[in-house]
């Protein structure tokens, strides 16, 4: 900047100083012709007078004496006389020829014309001035010449040296350059010693406001040699960058404690970071809004996935909840190819090392530290996230390089920041899943109540009608249980009923719905079952299995039990399902006063039977 201004002023002086050369060094040169032309005609008037007085006092003779006095004045190069044709004509002797074609033409047109000759070592002015005829009191010239008035009698032409003109241009250019080398020098100095500082100081603030730009407030020393004012700037500017650099360093170290970790990176600049942490906070802080109004878990599940997705870019996840008292892993969310968590899963939740080790588990430093990631080409990074009591959430990412994976660790913390808002929305979600489920559950055997059949057979009647589909209706009894409360005590009555639920559940399908009825009656729901036969037969089985069950009592004693069921099928005996459920009632009835321990097909008989009662 400095070198530049400095190189411009002295080429915008030379330029001007060019100028002023060339213009004076004109002017210089077109008076000097001017009075040298002025020079010249003056004396070929003076020699044109001089031969008027020659030929009028007949002294013709001394011509050329006067013309060769003439010649010999300083500066006159060449000095001569031409005549014109009407002269020669009338003497009859032809003398003093036209010597070019200026004298012809001067001759011929009776005007005078003048050249300049310039070459490097001489310049000259040549004037021809026309010999015209006079006819006044003084002098007559038609006296002697057969002319008419005004008639070109002759020429007379002077060769000037004009030289000392470019003498006088060189002399004045030699002085003007020695004046633009002292003004240059003279400048050179000046901005040294007066503007130099100020260069300084521009180079210092450049300087200093690309630092600022990147976080980094430094002072601005000012130079010496600056005017007060200037000083005074650069004080006020180095005041305001000292507010702004403990302000700035205040909001960034405030905002960190926000989002809870530290930026450690000397080259860090707290203002862009703090933009980047406020609008981090933000986008955290919309979302939490958003999951605290969703309705289900799954909506928050996907709304987390989606945000994994457009937010964080990522392709390959896998959400999965872990109950580790229940001992049940279940798999939420997967998208793309990260389902890595399956084995784990048929083995035992606790096996998962995120789970178990509350900590995130990642194919950073060892790619075996998950002993069910078994691909080697691709990397792993999981994270546990507490939902509830005994509750986690795990989110399994799988990278497909290990730039990926780098990538995802530096993003980990932001993507733990949304899931810690998030925690607290699924915890109550899941809070008021469990609340709602065990107004539906037994409190002794966990399996659904009455209510729940109540509520459920209002959705799913309506959907094996639509499927033309069937449920085979087992009402359960346990035979003699009065007994064993008698015998054992109601504790072991209850343990018999846990172990029957257990049996129970075991023996259907996972789509089938078992359900505590009464004290000792449960009501089996054989959703989809095709045939009566292959529901006679999941009875039969379910007795079979309570049969040869033994449940230990006390002091190493085993009790086994037997049940009686009844069935009945649902649509075939009745399109109304509390009808179904009273005619398998009705078969149990008939299985426990024919011998209990066995299972009875419903049929209309059995009605009319009761009846009779
Ligand atoms: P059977 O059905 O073979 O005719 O004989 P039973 O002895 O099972 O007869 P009953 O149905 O009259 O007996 C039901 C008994 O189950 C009565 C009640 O005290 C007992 N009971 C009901 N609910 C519970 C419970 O939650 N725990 C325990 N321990 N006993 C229960
Ligand atoms: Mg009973
Ligand atoms: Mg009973």
């Amino acid at each position: 900047m400095k070198k530049n201004i400095i190189l411009n002023s002295i080429i915008m002086v030379i330029i001007l100083s060019i100028s002023i050369t060339v213009l004076s060094l004109y002017n210089l040169r077109s008076s000097g012709i001017k009075s040298s032309i002025h020079n010249a005609l003056s004396i070929s008037e003076v020699v044109k007078s001089g031969l008027t007085s020659h030929m009028v006092n007949g002294n013709m003779d001394k011509v050329d004496t006067f013309m060769q006095s003439v010649s010999n004045l300083k500066n006159i190069d060449k000095l001569w006389l031409v005549r014109s044709d009407l002269v020669n004509n009338q003497f009859g002797h032809i003398r003093n020829k036209p010597k070019d074609e200026i004298d012809k033409k001067v001759i011929q047109t009776g005007k005078m014309s003048y050249t300049i000759d310039e070459s490097i070592t001489k310049s000259t002015v040549r004037v021809t001035i026309p010999y015209n005829a006079v006819a006044d009191k003084g002098i007559n010239c038609l006296n002697c010449h057969n002319v008419q008035q005004g008639a070109t009698l002759g020429a007379v032409s002077l060769v000037m040296d004009i030289s000392t003109l470019k003498e006088i241009g060189i002399e004045s250019l030699y002085i003007i350059s020695v004046i633009i080398l002292i003004t240059i020098i003279f400048f050179l100095l000046y901005s040294k010693k007066v503007i130099s500082p100020y260069f300084k100081l521009y180079e210092l603030f450049k300087i200093n406001m690309s630092q600022a730009t990147l976080g980094k407030f430094e002072e601005v020393n000012p130079p010496v040699g600056l005017a007060k004012e200037m000083v005074q700037i650069t004080q006020d500017y180095n005041q305001l960058l000292q507010t702004f650099k403990e302000t700035a360093g205040d909001i960034d170290k405030k905002l960190q404690g926000f989002i809870g970790y530290k930026i450690s990176n000397i080259d860090r600049n707290p203002l862009k970071e703090s933009k980047e942490i406020i609008d981090n906070l933000s986008n955290l802080y919309q979302f939490k809004k958003q999951v605290e109004l969703d309705s289900c878990l799954s909506e928050i599940y996907n709304r987390l996935a989606q945000m994994l997705e457009n937010k964080f870019n990522q392709k390959n996840f896998t959400f999965v909840e872990i109950d580790m008292v229940k001992q049940k892993m279940t798999k939420l969310v997967q998208r793309g190819d990260s389902f890595y968590c399956e084995k784990a899963m048929s083995e035992n939740p606790q096996f998962c090392r995120c789970a178990r080790t509350k900590t995130d588990v990642a194919s950073i430093d060892f790619h075996n530290s998950c002993q069910y990631f078994k691909n080697d080409e691709k990397f792993y990074y999981c994270i546990n996230i507490n939902v509830a009591r005994n509750k986690f959430l795990i989110i399994h990412f799988t990278c497909n390089t290990k730039k990926e994976l780098e990538e995802l660790k530096d993003k980990i913390i932001f993507i733990k920041n949304y899931l810690t808002e998030t925690a607290p929305a699924i915890e109550v979600k899941l809070l008021m899943s469990a609340l709602k489920d065990s107004a539906f559950r037994d409190g002794l055997t966990g399996l659904y109540n009455r209510k729940f059949l109540d509520e459920h057979s209002k959705k799913l009647i309506p959907q094996i009608k639509r499927k033309e589909s069937n449920i085979g209706v087992l009402m359960l009894d346990m035979d003699h249980f009065k007994a064993v409360n008698d015998e054992y005590g109601h504790d072991i009555g209850d343990k018999v009923l846990k172990e029957l639920a257990a049996i129970l559940e075991e023996t259907v399908r996972e789509s089938d719905l078992v359900i505590r009825y009464g004290g000792e009656e449960f009501i089996v729901l054989l959703v989809d079952v095709q045939t009566e036969e292959d529901a006679l037969n999941v009875a039969r089985k379910i007795a079979q299995r309570v049969r040869e069950n033994e449940i230990s009592v006390y002091a190493g004693n085993k009790l086994k039990k037997t049940v009686s069921i009844g069935l009945s099928m649902f649509p075939k005996d009745s399109n109304v399902l509390d009808t179904v459920i009273k005619n398998a009632d009705i078969a149990l009835y008939e299985a426990k006063s024919t011998g209990r321990d066995r299972v009875v097909r419903f049929t209309e008989e059995q009605v009319s039977s009761i009846d009779l009662f």
